[in-house]
């Protein structure tokens, strides 16, 4: 039922339903459906449809009701977008027949789907969107369960200091594609769990992702205690308290609401830890139906898979094992265990103190563990083989899967087009012929160049009237303009660097020769300049203090405006970046970042990425496709910061500065292009999510829905 808007003609009630599944956002047809609308509206509320279907005038709309043309197109849109919600016959479908019917449960405290929909703070949530939007294309039966937050993650605004300001936001869900699911005649909730001593009822929202739902769960309802409303309000904040009741609800109030809907799913896979009590629903329900402990710990691996994403110990989840009881009992009864039995689930052997782990328990409740890239398999598996102390460290059940991101979220509609001219339409539906992805070394190097070069010129734009928004709205004096990129030139060297502002993603590591950055930045035949954004924990004020750092020097002079930062990086500034930048900057301090995928979204866009050579990196630098910052072997080195400085400006200096400003006679970079179609070649071969989910269906779905056993045997809980 597509939601009523006052000025919209009845023949393009259409638009309201393409509004209504999300899929519109990876179909680029669609995309250019809404901009036709009204292209300048379209662009300023950066690409909602709710609102654009709200705003856009009656005289206008009336005049697309009447051009033929743009009917035509809508026509063509609707019926891409019914048969992406069909049956058809699918991927999954043409294999795995018998599994038509099984369903895969999908939890993830985050979702990333579309910025209209802010229930995510970065790559987990983005990661687990991308995962659901590729489940539909491929048509793997998989349902996603998560949180709604009605006041979603913080918008960020930065102070005339540099201090990060965590402004409070809430979306209005009667302008979302959210839908409520009414309970059992007409009851608002949908179940209930027991918490803390009282029945917490909550209800769920429907998301619909092409052919993939996901629910969202809601405690907002008059029924519930005025302090469990508010309890699913806000992503990440409040201490442990709340968000040990957060994962409570989620794990718990996540299986009963599947019941409820009559979903009954036989593969399971919990998505970093913030899930895991998931495990322990599903535990307690078979021991309530008569089945014996140990054998219903055994029925529930067979059936789970665990993500991990966590590379540091203190990254991961616990709770104090009193605060676990008092919140969580006395489950343990219902499971017929003790409290130290149940306490003992979630023990972590090196932690001497009883706190109850979020990742312990799920890789004690799950048959199939893996972690998010190579090097962070064998990270992982060095942090958990303390609960195998029997075995070799290389041997431990911990395999990895390698994120991916999802092509047809993150390239642009200009290099499609392009690859549409030299692959032939319908490339898109030879993706996995890896020879697709050889002839992209064949792209013609003006054209691929000319659009590199519009996606760009769309960057400065977006950063410039970003700025004049601010401006106008007094938000910023005329002296800190300059820090928001007006000033950029397109044709200067332009680095980006998006990500979340924690310490050991080094975002101040540019700054550590500041004399050796001015050189490059205010070379007059060769500058370089670079753009910043990404928002800090609330909670970190490490963090924090390094985007003041860096903040503080775009308002520097003697950088000639050439040092920019944007605010509130979200998804839809991460489009214009990872499409619009020269070269993607990832300096994390090894082996901290698990995979890092925002390198992937720009290589995908033909954007080269230099990186440490840490997360996905370390699979997928070949030599062409970019430039590895290698950290020295020997011991503490690697962690050091003066030595990754030195290289990276080395890096710069010899390779990268030059690379770009080599012009042949008509003006054409052509090494530097050739590093692009490498960057391209590779990302499409190995880093799409398409690539993952099918790793994820063949290895570890397909395998749980078939009960097969793995030789490998969990620690015993
Ligand atoms: C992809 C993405 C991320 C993850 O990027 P990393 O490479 O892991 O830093 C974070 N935030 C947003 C908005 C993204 O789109």
């Amino acid at each position: 039922m597509p939601p009523v808007f006052p000025f919209l003609p009845q023949r393009l009630n259409g638009l309201a339903v393409l509004a209504c599944n999300l899929n519109w956002t990876w179909n680029r047809e669609a995309r250019r459906l809404f901009a036709r609308v009204d292209h300048q509206l379209w662009t300023r509320l950066r690409h909602d449809p709710f609102q654009l279907l709200q705003q856009a005038g009656p005289e206008r709309l009336a005049q697309c009701a009447a051009d033929q043309d743009f009917l035509a197109h809508l026509d063509a849109v609707l019926a891409w977008s019914a048969a992406e919600q069909s049956a058809a016959p699918t991927w999954f479908a043409q294999r795995y027949a018998e599994h038509a019917r099984d369903t895969i449960a999908y939890f993830c405290a985050e979702f990333g789907f579309h910025h209209t929909v802010p229930i995510y703070s970065g790559g987990l949530g983005v990661l687990a969107g991308d995962h659901c939007k590729t489940a539909s294309d491929l048509g793997v039966p998989l349902i996603g369960v998560g949180i709604l937050y009605r006041h979603g993650y913080f918008d960020q605004e930065v102070r005339a200091d540099g201090w990060q300001d965590d402004t409070d936001m809430a979306f209005d869900l009667s302008r979302t594609v959210l839908e409520a699911v009414d309970g059992a005649n007409g009851a608002p909730h949908l179940a209930a769990v027991r918490m803390a001593g009282r029945d917490v009822y909550i209800r769920a929202w429907r998301l619909r992702v092409g052919r993939v739902t996901v629910y969202l769960l809601d405690t907002d309802l008059e029924q519930n205690h005025r302090d469990d409303r508010p309890l699913l309000s806000r992503l990440y904040a409040g201490g442990p308290a709340m968000r040990l009741r957060q994962e409570w609800l989620l794990g718990v109030g996540g299986v009963r609401v599947l019941r409820a809907l009559g979903v009954q799913p036989t593969a399971w896979h919990a998505n970093e830890g913030h899930a895991s009590f998931m495990f322990i629903e599903r535990l307690r329900e078979l021991v309530i139906a008569g089945t014996p402990f140990a054998d219903a710990v055994h029925a529930v691996r067979a059936a789970s898979t665990f993500t991990t994403h966590t590379p540091v110990p203190a990254g991961h989840d616990t709770f104090a094992a009193d605060d676990v009881a008092a919140c969580t009992g006395p489950v343990w009864d219902e499971l017929g265990i003790s409290r130290d039995q149940f306490m003992r689930i979630g023990h972590y052997p090196p932690d001497p103190s009883g706190a109850f782990h979020m990742t312990a328990t799920a890789v004690r409740l799950s048959r199939r563990v893996n972690a998010v890239s190579r090097a962070h398999g064998v990270v992982t598996r060095s942090l958990w083989r303390s609960m195998w102390p029997e075995r070799r460290e290389p041997d431990l059940p911990i395999t990895h899967v390698t994120n991916g991101v999802h092509l047809a979220t993150w390239m642009s509609n200009s290099l499609m087009q392009l690859l549409d001219a030299h692959l032939g339409a319908g490339w898109g539906n030879r993706v996995d012929d890896p020879a697709l992805w050889d002839r992209v070394l064949t792209l013609d190097a003006q054209a691929l160049w000319d659009v590199h070069r519009k996606l760009k010129r769309t960057l400065l734009v977006h950063m410039r009237e970003q700025a004049r928004v601010a401006f106008t709205n007094h938000t910023r004096e005329a002296s800190r303009l300059a820090g928001t990129g007006v000033l950029l030139d397109p044709e200067a060297l332009t680095l980006c660097f998006a990500r979340r502002f924690a310490t050991y993603k080094r975002a101040n590591l540019l700054f550590h020769d500041v004399e050796r950055l001015l050189r490059l930045v205010s070379n007059p035949s060769r500058p370089v300049q670079v753009i910043f954004a990404g928002k800090a924990h609330p909670a970190d004020t490490p963090g924090k203090e390094m985007l003041q750092e860096v903040y503080q020097t775009t308002r520097d002079p003697r950088f000639e405006g050439r040092i920019a930062f944007v605010e509130d990086y979200d998804m839809h500034l991460a489009h214009v970046l990872v499409q619009g930048g020269d070269v993607w900057l990832n300096v994390p301090r090894p082996p901290m970042e698990a995979s890092g995928t925002s390198g992937m979204k720009a290589a995908l866009n033909g954007v080269p990425q230099l990186s440490t050579m840490d997360g996905w990196w370390e699979e997928g630098f070949n030599g062409h496709n970019g430039w590895a910052i290698t950290p020295e072997l020997s011991a503490g080195a690697a962690n050091d910061d003066a030595a990754a400085a030195d290289q990276l400006y080395e890096l710069l200096e010899t390779e990268v500065v030059p690379t770009y400003y080599t012009r042949d006679r008509g003006g054409l970079p052509q090494r530097w292009i050739q590093t692009m179609r490498h960057a391209l070649r590779a990302a499409g071969l190995r880093f799409t999510s398409r690539r993952m989910l099918i790793e994820y269906v063949t290895d570890y779905y397909v395998p749980s829905i078939r009960g097969e056993s793995t030789l490998d045997e969990r620690p015993t809980a």
